[in-house]
């Protein structure tokens, strides 16, 4: 075995949780290799030149969560004081259109956001400015709880009995998104609103468990917007890349992993698919499904209990997305490109969208969407295309069950964008084939060969339902980051908090491990 492939920790997949993590220990003077499938580091955080010119996001934009990570809110790996990260709030937050025409916008200022839900319901915009003010003061407890290892701190539930209202947010909390939103507010617009921004992160929306996210999401992008790196989500990973080969980090592109080495019953390292072996002294971390490792070791090695977890865990709703290339900026139904948000979208009524969650858990196909998302980030950051020119991604959750009696995605994955494209132009009718200069398809399938992480296209790392947060996730008894194979970690969307660009569970599993490592952390 070459020194070429030995360092003092392995890392199988180089998301940017598993950078976070990485970033942290090369910085406190662990040699530290990673690999990853891809061909390039970052998984859901990179940004890909598609067309020439053309600057697109292949997965995420959004990085409205991580700016409460201390990784970002105090720079506490110098990504944006000394590695170029830097990032835009854009205003307008959000415009949406309404399955009867109508359009609710959103914008930095809470007053003029105020003033626009008042025009469907002063109450509910009254109930709207309380409940900004009760995050603000709740917002501190689910803050620690992401960003502090299962085990580590006091329970969430625990921390929001410290809260005047503490009883009401335990409720909240186990409650469904959609029953909090219709509890709290009376105007279908309004409604429907505020459950477009709830499943910003495709979780089950109307099951116990995803109550808290109306209240997240909403505080959150009323203080910092949808807000977005500048030149593209990559550039979190090249900064967080940047740090971790400033310390002597090494990253190995193009290497899929394939199994576990085991010695003695410990996790030595592991092995790719062309049978090259990556050693390590001190630890392996893992970002790679937690569905997918469970085969890459004897099943003796991980124990009942862990099996079971994690053959019932939920991988959550895929996603479908078409990338566009267009030459204007698409523009709503009697309003002017200004109006447009980064983060644009249409939404249909809260049964509609229950209707069409329960379809996708039932593995039923799904045709149309009940939510969409429409995401233009050159409105702000012109650096990703030609002047002029827009990048604009287009995203809905769907079936991994392919619709229109498709044997398979590849076969309907153009009827479908085709569909989206039909029905987005009824809300905003210049996303049509004038101005659309090109196009690029991402089926679940796609996305699930894009990135092995993503099984069935589902890019959150599990569902975020009752069985699988807080301490159940991944598994009941192995939620913070230590494995049943002793020297073997584990990291992101499938571990505490989940899925999307929180930095959180790469933050949490550099805590534990530099634990066990005997290092300090230093924040
Ligand atoms: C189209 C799309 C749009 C999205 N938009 C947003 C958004 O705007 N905002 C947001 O917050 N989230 C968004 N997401 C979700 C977000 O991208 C993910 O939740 C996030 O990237 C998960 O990060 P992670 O660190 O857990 O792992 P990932 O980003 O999934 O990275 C895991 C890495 O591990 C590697 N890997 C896996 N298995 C192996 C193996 N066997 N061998 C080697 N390497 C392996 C993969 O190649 C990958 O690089 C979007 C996702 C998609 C698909």
């Amino acid at each position: 075995m070459t020194e070429l492939h030995t360092a003092d920790i392995v890392v199988a997949g180089a998301g940017h949780n598993a950078l976070i993590t990485a970033a942290y220990l090369a910085r406190a003077g662990k040699s530290v290799l990673m690999v990853d499938a891809r061909p390039i580091p970052g998984g859901g955080v990179a940004t890909e030149e598609y067309l020439p010119g053309y600057f697109m996001d292949s997965c995420s934009t959004g990085h409205t969560i991580i700016q409460s990570n201390p990784v970002i809110a105090q720079d506490t790996l110098g990504l944006v004081s000394d590695h170029g990260l830097a990032y835009v709030d854009p205003d307008p937050v959000a415009r949406v259109a309404m399955p009867d025409g109508e359009q609710v916008g959103m914008y930095l200022d809470p007053e003029r956001t105020y003033e626009e839900f008042a025009r469907f319901s002063r109450r509910d915009a009254d109930t709207y400015l309380a409940m900004l003010e009760d995050w603000d003061r709740a917002k501190v407890a689910f803050g620690a709880a992401n960003n502090t290892p299962i085990g580590w701190g006091k329970p969430l539930d625990a921390l929001l009995d410290e809260l005047p209202n503490g009883g009401t947010w335990r409720r909240r909390r186990a409650l469904s998104a959609v029953d909090v939103i219709r509890h709290e507010f009376e105007e279908e617009h309004i409604q429907a609103f505020l459950l477009w921004e709830a499943c910003q992160t495709f979780g089950s929306v109307d099951l116990p468990g995803s109550g808290v996210m109306p209240y997240s999401i909403m505080g959150g992008r009323q203080k910092r917007s949808w807000t977005i790196p500048v030149g593209g989500s990559g550039r979190l990973t090249d900064a967080l890349v940047s740090v971790i080969e400033a310390h002597g980090g090494r990253i190995e592109c193009g290497v899929t992993v394939a199994r576990l080495l085991l010695e003695d019953g410990r996790c030595v390292g592991v092995e790719s698919t062309d049978g090259t072996q990556y050693l390590a002294r001190e630890a392996v971390l893992s970002t790679i499904h937690v569905k997918h490792l469970l085969d890459m070791a004897p099943r003796e090695a991980w124990g009942e209990d862990f099996v079971y977890g994690v053959e019932t865990y939920d991988i959550g709703i895929p996603l479908f997305a078409a990338f566009l290339v267009m030459d204007e900026v698409p523009t709503f139904a009697g309003k002017s490109p200004a109006d447009t948000a980064v983060s644009s979208g249409l939404a249909q009524w809260p049964q509609q969208v229950m209707d069409m969650v329960r379809d996708i858990r039932d593995r039923k196909p799904v045709i149309g969407s009940a939510w969409t998302l429409i995401a233009t980030p050159t409105i702000v950051d012109p650096s990703r295309a030609p002047e002029g020119k827009h990048t604009v991604k287009l995203l809905v959750p769907c079936s991994h069950v392919a619709p229109y009696g498709g044997a398979s995605w590849d076969d309907v994955k153009e009827r479908h964008a085709d569909a989206m494209v039909e029905y987005v132009a009824t809300a905003i009718p210049n996303v049509t084939e004038a101005h659309i200069e090109a196009r690029i398809v991402k089926s679940p399938l796609d996305i699930e060969r894009w990135n092995p992480h993503m099984i069935n296209g589902c890019a959150h790392g599990g569902d975020k339902g009752v069985p699988f947060s807080g301490p159940l996730r991944p598994v009941p008894g192995w939620a913070s980051h230590e494995l049943p194979i002793p020297g073997l970690y584990q990291t992101g969307g499938t571990t505490h908090p989940g899925g999307s660009i929180t930095g959180s569970p790469g933050r949490n599993a550099a805590m534990v491990m530099m634990r066990d490592l005997g290092l300090e952390f230093p924040g």
